[in-house]
């Protein structure tokens, strides 16, 4: 596991931070500092307003989280995905993705992931550490930099990481983006896989958020399957605390589903599905799983998927199929960190902590009938 880092990064700081480390300087000076760094988004020794020399000491003294190490542009310039090194090695990516109307960045929460979904390439490498506040603030910062003049308004929490296992770090972001950044609550979108207790956390923090929950399957059997943490918190709790959710904050929950052929896309899968979710008036994001290589798992076929779409919608489901993103680039969540590392490995004939070094893997097999299809 990599060690936290003992030096605070120029985000991981809050206003109060900036200005008792400034004191005794005009206090004018915090609201420059704050306005480059959040308004303006850029980086300390671009801060103009500020004297160069406490530029440079703040560059110095307070360096950014983020070095590049890899940025893949696919979809014609629509997706960005960057792969970030942090200090003391772990690694993380972020994707920013330009739609019609909106610019939404997604984010990660940790270097890693210790959940272990079998179809998820970063679940399957392994968990390294807990993003500090000032990794998960900056890979936004960082994304609306490239964005230029397109206006980054959407953030999802549904980068490497479950969210919910880092919540005080992923709360204080919250409020930072919120606050410091402008990005309206309806438009913060936090994911998990289920970690009952941090949507309870989350279901009385003041902000309504939007809240999505990484689904998968609707039933215990299969669901213990792709999604191990589901034995200590099973579906029936899990809806339960939707619920909760949804009569708290009175935001819709939605509910991801990756759509793995003839795993959780048969006809029966989608009844169960249609069950859990019609009465929270819920909404379903299908996502075609992106190939990843080396792992024997396949995506749904598109026809297949459009079938199930409609038929969830015959059922009174509001089903939408999210558009696969960068699948020319590793779009999927930890892909680009996975074949990084491999690609390292290969280079230095490492075994490294690879995606499919540690005999983790767990290809999830389709049941032996199609029934129902
Ligand atoms: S799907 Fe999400 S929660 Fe599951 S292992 Fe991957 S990053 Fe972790």
């Amino acid at each position: 596991m990599a060690a936290l880092p003992t030096q605070p990064t120029i985000y991981d700081l809050s206003r109060g931070d900036i200005a008792a480390y400034l004191e005794g300087m005009p206090g004018y000076r915090v609201d420059q500092l704050w306005q480059g760094l959040y308004t303006d988004g850029v980086a300390v020794e671009d801060i103009s307003t500020l004297p160069v020399k406490l530029r440079s000491e703040l560059a110095e003294k307070l360096p950014p989280a983020l070095a590049m190490e890899l940025e893949s542009i696919s979809d014609r310039g629509d997706t960005v995905k960057w792969l970030w090194n942090l200090r003391g090695g772990a690694a993380i990516e972020t994707v920013l993705m330009h739609y019609k109307d909106r610019s939404t960045v997604c984010i990660s929460s940790q270097a890693g992931c210790a959940m272990a979904c079998g179809f998820c390439a970063t679940g399957q490498a392994g968990f390294d550490r807990h993003l500090t506040v000032g990794e998960i603030v900056e890979q936004v910062i960082r994304a609306r930099r490239v964005a230029g003049d397109k206006r980054v308004s959407n953030i999802v929490f549904m980068g490497m990481g479950e969210p919910m296992a880092n919540f005080d770090a992923v709360w204080e972001s919250v409020e930072r983006l919120h606050g410091d950044f402008g990005i309206s609550a309806r438009h913060l979108t936090i994911s998990t896989v289920g970690l009952l207790p941090g949507i309870r956390l989350l279901a009385e923090a003041p902000l309504p958020v939007n809240l999505a929950v990484s689904l998968h399957a609707a039933n215990d059997d299969l669901r213990n399957e792709m999604v191990p943490i589901n034995k200590r918190y099973p579906i029936g709790d899990l809806l339960d605390a939707c619920h909760e959710y949804f009569d708290k904050k009175g935001r819709r929950v939605s509910f991801e589903w990756a759509l793995i052929d003839g795993v959780n896309d048969r006809d029966s899968d989608a009844h169960e599905l249609a069950k859990l979710t019609h009465p929270l008036r819920a909404h379903v994001n299908l996502i075609p799983l992106n190939p990843t290589p080396g792992y024997l798992t396949q995506g749904t076929p598109p026809a297949r998927v459009r079938e199930f779409a409609d038929l969830l919608t015959s059922l009174g489901v509001n089903a939408t199929v999210r558009k696969n993103r960068g699948t020319d680039i590793d779009a999927a969540c930890g892909q680009l960190r996975a074949n990084s590392i491999a690609a390292e490995a290969a280079v230095t004939g490492s075994s490294g902590n690879t995606a499919d070094s540690d005999g983790t893997v767990t290809n999830i097999k389709p049941p032996t009938t199609r029934s129902q299809r």
